[in-house]
C-alpha cells in the first residue's frame, strides 16, 4: 500500500458530501494509500438520512438490502431492527460505521464546498469553500447525492407567514411539536405520503394540498422477527454478488420478463395482488412491459387505483387521491403506512391546487382559490432539484474556464454518469447518465465508489496526470441513455427524474434505465479498455509538449 501523501492544503482527492457515498469513497480511497479531504454541510455525517428528519421518515429499500456490503464485519456487526429502517435508524449505523473505520478525522463539517477550479498546468483542481479555505487536490469528487438540494416553491409571501414552516429535507433536529396545531402539508410525493399519518396524530387539523395525485402502496413495515436479521447475514455477500448484477439492485423480488399479452390474465391478477400485499416495488416487476407501455401499465395501474380507492371511505376524496394523469411507476412509486386513510378522519381537508391552485402564502395560512387556509404550522413537502441540484450549487469549472453550469444548462451531459467532457479528473458518484435514483442507491454508489477508486489507482500506477471523457463518448452515452429511456414510459409523466418540479429546468430524463446489472457490465469493459472514451494524459507526454 503506498504512504498516504498530502499535506492540510494539497489533497490527492477532494470529495464533496459526507453521506453513504462520500464515506465510502473517503475509506475506500485512504485505503489505498492516498490523501483525500471530504466537506460536508452539515454538522455530522449521514447526507439525506442527516437532513430528512421529519417525522414518519423511513427507507423504501428494505434494511437487510440498504447498507453497505463491502464489510462483511460491518454487516455482522450491524443488527436492523425493522424491514424498512427508520430514520434514526439509517442515522445510527452510518454513524456506527463512520466511527469504526474513523472516518470524521477527515472530514471538514459545517463547510460547503463553493467553487471548484480546474488549472490546466498543474492537473490540479482549486477547491474554494465558504468560509475562505482553498485546498488542491488531482481528484475531485462530487458525493453530492441525488436529492439533496432542497426546494421551496417561489409562492409569493413566504416570509410574511406568522406561524412555523419546515422543509421535510430541512427538518429541525430537535423535532416539531404539531400537538393541537392546524398544520398544512403542501406536496403529496414520498416526503408527504410519510410524513402525514405521523403529523395526523398529533396536528388538531390537517390541511393536505395536492397538485398530483400519487400511486402509493403499503409498504408492509414491521418488526424483523427474531433471528430473522441473524439469518440474513448469513447469506448476505452472495446476496450482494447478485445484486450488483440485477437490474435494480434489489433481490428481494425477481422481475417476470414475459408480456403481459403471454400471460394468462388470471395469473396477472394474482401476481399483482401478490406483489401489491408483499409491500415495495416488487409491484413494478409483475411483468415485462409494466413500465414500457401504456397498455401493459394500464392493467396494473387500474389495479392499483381498485386498491387505493378501498382504503377511502369517501368516494369524491377516493377520486381526489387516485392518479389518473400519469401511468404507474413513472413516478417514484410511495410506500406508505397508514396514509390514505388520513383522509378518513375528519380533521383532515384535502385541497385540490389543481383547480385551485396556491396563490400565495399568507400571514396566517396557505391561499388557494381565494380561501385563506388558516394554519399554526406548513410543511413544505416539496421535493428537490433532483440530481443536478447539488453538483451545480458549487461553481465548478474546468479546462479553460469552462462553466459547468454553462455546459449543463440544456441538460446534464455527462460519459457514463461518472464525468463529463472538458472537466479532467472529475467524476460524480451516482449522477445522471447512471442507474442511481431508479436503483438500489448504496449498490449505485458502490459500484461507483470501486470503479473510480480502481480508475483512480490506475491512473496513478502508470503516471497518467488527467483522465477525461471524450465529447464523442459522451455524446454516444446521453444518446443511448435517451433512447433506453425511450423504451420506457418514464418521459411521458411529469416527475423530478424529468427536472419537470422545477420551473425553468430543462425537461430531461436524467437516471439510465438500463439496469444496474447492464450499466456495471458497460462500466466494467469501458475500464477494462484500458479506459475506452477517455483520453488520457501522461506525464511524460506533458513534460515533453
Ligand atoms: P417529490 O416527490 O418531488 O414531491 C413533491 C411534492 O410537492 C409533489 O406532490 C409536487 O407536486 C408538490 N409540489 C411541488 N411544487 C409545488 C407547487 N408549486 N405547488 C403545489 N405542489 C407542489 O418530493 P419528495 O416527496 O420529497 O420525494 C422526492 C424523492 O425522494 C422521492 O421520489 C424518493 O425517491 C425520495 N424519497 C424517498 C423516501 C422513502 O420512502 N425512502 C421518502 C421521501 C423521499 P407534483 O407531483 O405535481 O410536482
Amino acid at each position: 500500500m503506498a504512504q498516504a501523501r498530502g499535506s492540510e492544503t494539497d489533497f490527492d482527492a477532494v470529495v464533496v458530501g459526507a453521506g453513504f457515498a462520500g464515506m465510502y469513497m473517503l475509506h475506500k480511497l485512504r485505503s489505498l494509500g492516498f490523501s483525500v479531504r471530504v466537506y460536508e454541510a452539515g454538522t455530522g455525517v449521514g447526507g439525506t438520512w442527516y437532513w430528512n428528519r421529519y417525522p414518519g421518515a423511513r427507507c423504501d429499500v428494505e434494511s437487510i438490502e440498504y447498507q453497505y456490503g463491502f464489510s462483511d464485519e460491518i454487516q455482522r456487526e450491524w443488527t436492523w431492527t425493522e424491514r424498512y429502517a427508520a430514520q434514526p435508524e439509517i442515522l445510527r449505523y452510518q454513524n456506527y460505521v463512520a466511527d469504526k473505520l474513523d472516518l470524521k478525522k477527515d472530514i471538514r463539517f459545517e463547510t460547503r464546498v463553493t467553487a471548484a477550479d480546474y488549472d490546466e498546468g498543474s492537473a490540479r483542481w482549486a477547491i474554494a469553500t465558504e468560509h475562505g479555505e482553498h485546498v488542491r487536490a488531482k481528484f475531485f469528487v462530487m458525493a453530492t447525492g441525488c436529492l439533496s438540494s432542497a426546494r421551496v416553491p417561489d409562492f409569493p409571501g413566504i416570509s410574511d407567514f406568522q406561524g412555523e414552516s419546515h422543509h421535510t429535507g430541512d427538518w429541525p433536529h430537535g423535532g416539531v411539536d404539531f400537538t393541537g396545531k392546524r398544520v398544512a402539508v403542501i406536496g403529496t410525493g414520498s416526503s408527504a405520503v410519510q410524513s402525514i399519518p405521523v403529523i395526523a396524530e398529533q396536528a388538531a387539523e390537517l390541511l393536505v394540498f395536492q397538485r398530483t395525485a400519487n400511486f402509493t402502496l403499503p409498504a408492509g413495515n414491521r418488526p424483523l422477527a427474531p433471528g430473522e436479521a441473524e439469518a440474513a447475514k448469513e447469506s448476505f455477500i452472495e446476496g450482494r454478488k447478485r445484486a450488483y448484477d440485477s437490474q435494480g439492485g434489489l433481490i428481494s423480488f425477481e422481475y417476470i420478463e414475459a408480456m403481459i399479452d403471454d400471460l394468462d390474465p388470471d395469473f396477472v391478477q394474482k401476481e399483482l395482488s401478490d406483489r401489491w400485499h408483499q409491500g415495495g416495488f416488487s409491484f413494478l416487476g409483475a411483468y415485462g412491459d409494466l413500465m414500457a407501455t401504456p397498455e401493459g401499465n394500464k392493467v396494473a395501474a387500474d389495479y392499483a387505483r381498485s386498491e387505493m380507492a378501498k382504503r377511502v371511505a369517501d368516494p369524491a376524496v377516493a377520486e381526489m387521491l387516485l392518479p389518473n394523469d400519469h401511468p404507474v411507476g413513472v413516478k417514484r412509486l410511495c410506500l406508505d403506512t397508514g396514509y390514505l386513510e388520513v383522509f378518513n378522519q375528519a380533521k383532515t381537508k384535502l385541497i385540490d391546487v389543481r383547480k385551485t391552485p396556491i396563490e400565495r402564502i399568507s400571514r396566517t395560512g396557505v391561499v388557494a382559490g381565494g380561501v385563506n387556509y388558516e394554519a399554526d404550522c406548513i410543511v413544505f413537502a416539496t421535493g428537490f432539484d433532483a440530481m443536478t441540484g447539488s453538483i451545480l450549487a458549487v461553481d465548478i469549472k474546468g479546462r479553460g474556464g469552462e462553466s459547468l453550469r454553462d455546459k449543463w444548462a440544456a441538460g446534464p451531459r455527462t460519459y457514463l454518469g461518472l464525468s463529463t467532457a472538458g472537466f479532467p479528473n472529475l467524476f460524480f458518484i451516482t449522477g445522471p447518465g447512471s442507474p442511481s435514483v431508479l436503483s438500489n442507491m448504496i449498490i449505485s454508489i458502490e459500484q461507483h465508489v470501486h470503479w473510480i477508486a480502481d480508475c483512480i489507482s490506475n491512473l496513478e500506477g502508470r503516471q497518467v496526470r488527467a483522465i477525461e471523457a471524450t465529447p464523442d463518448a459522451e455524446n454516444a452515452w446521453v444518446d443511448h441513455v435517451n433512447e433506453v429511456a425511450s423504451l420506457t414510459l418514464y418521459p411521458v409523466a411529469n416527475s423530478w427524474y424529468m427536472g419537470a418540479n422545477i420551473p425553468g429546468k430543462p425537461r430531461v430524463f436524467m437516471p439510465y434505465a438500463g439496469g444496474v446489472g447492464v450499466y456495471r457490465q458497460k462500466i466494467d469493459e469501458v475500464a477494462g479498455a484500458g479506459y475506452e472514451g477517455f483520453t488520457l494524459d501522461r506525464e511524460a507526454q506533458a513534460a515533453s509538449a
